[in-house]
């Protein structure tokens, strides 16, 4: 069992009055977890202090070189008012795999989660109480040795920060407008796309930006090296239902592993439907579409679990999708998911983990 120091504030925060309008990722609770890493140590020092700023080197080495890698998941309070959450320890174990690709020591998975559950044991009363509200989750590790070398360095810290977020729907199951990127790449065969690290995102913000400003929420990216094969959409993977079947593209190494697209498989498999993961260029898809053989698009991710796609633009081809309306199997996929994670239905596939 992980030893943890705990320091608790003197000085709770007012909990937000309003849980309709806390919006995403603003808002932090009274407490953090740290644990240092430092060569011929390993990781140490667990503890649980204030939440608060950090002291960093300014030539800390996260700073200059990017190397952090990060993961994401929530909280979720059921009707009874106990707190659970979903499938955490494939977060950790994502983690480590991340942690590999960008030569950070791996952590023991359990005291990871031992950590978690023990700042969640302190700031329950932080898990939101409205639905569809949570409370977000965001273990990261960074660099911190004082030098602008380049090369792995040999001290980092390990923080979970909790943050509690308003419902990712708040007026319903909207489909999202999305366009296929084709001026940007987002990872290449050999190099981060399956690690959940930084740099991955700093690339594609311009690709964001853009998409933005043409009044569409996320961009569809495609493989960096042919351009031709579909890889996944900002922070979720990318669904296709062609004539019956789901299809999603297979993890080839430049698409992150995403733990929704993972459950949604096995719920989409025990529903019965063929369920195929596989290379799938956007050409196909468009074939699809012309020949009405193109059911639904959804994309999987914590945030939203299920976001159908309604509108999907490949240069000059606009292919609207099932009416621009929310599809059976996207609808399956929420239901049968969030019911889990709310604790409204059984959860047949032991998914679920009480924090006590
Ligand atoms: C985190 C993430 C996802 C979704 O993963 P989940 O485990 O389902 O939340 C998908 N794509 C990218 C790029 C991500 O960073």
């Amino acid at each position: 069992m992980l030893d943890i120091k705990i320091e608790r504030t003197a000085a709770p925060k007012e909990k937000p009055a309003d849980e309709t309008k806390l919006g995403f990722g603003h808002i932090f609770t009274d407490h953090m977890f740290i644990m240092n890493y430092d060569t011929g140590m390993g990781w140490h020092d667990a503890r649980i202090v204030p939440y608060g700023e950090i002291s960093l080197s300014p030539a800390a080495m996260c700073l200059h070189y990017g190397q952090e890698i990060f993961e994401g998941l929530k909280a979720y309070r059921t009707a009874d008012g106990s707190i659970q959450l979903f499938r955490p320890d494939e977060n950790f174990k994502r983690m480590n795999v991340s942690a590999e690709r960008m030569v950070i020591p791996k952590l023991n998975e359990q005291d990871c989660l031992d950590g978690l559950l023990a700042l969640l044991n302190i700031e329950k009363d932080w898990v939101p109480h409205t639905e569809g509200a949570s409370l977000y989750i965001r273990p990261f590790i960074i660099s911190t040795d004082p030098y602008v070398g380049v090369r792995p360095a040999d001290h980092y810290m390990f923080m979970i920060i909790l943050s509690p977020s308003g419902a990712y729907y708040s007026t319903g199951l909207n489909p999202v407008k999305i366009y296929v990127e084709d001026k940007y790449v987002r990872a290449v065969r050999g190099g981060t796309g399956f690690a959940k690290t930084a740099a991955n995102y700093a690339i594609s913000l311009a690709g964001q930006d853009e998409a933005h400003k043409q009044d569409y929420e996320q961009v569809l990216w495609l493989d960096g090296v042919e351009r031709k094969y579909v890889e996944e959409v900002g922070s979720m993977n990318i669904f296709f239902v062609i004539d019956g079947e789901v299809i999603t593209p297979a993890l080839t190494g430049s698409v992150l592993s995403g733990i929704t697209r993972k459950s949604a498989i096995e719920v989409c498999r025990d529903k019965g439907y063929k369920v195929t993961e596989r290379r799938i260029s956007i050409e196909e898809v468009a074939q699809a579409y012309d020949s009405g053989k193109l059911d639904e698009v959804f994309g999987t991710g914590t945030a939203a679990v299920i976001s159908p796609v309604g509108h999907l633009k490949w240069g000059d081809k606009i292919m609207e999708i099932n009416d621009n309306k929310i599809g059976p199997v996207s609808q399956m996929l929420y239901d049968t998911m969030t019911g889990i994670q709310w604790g409204k239905i059984e959860d047949k596939y032991g998914w679920i983990f009480p924090v006590k």
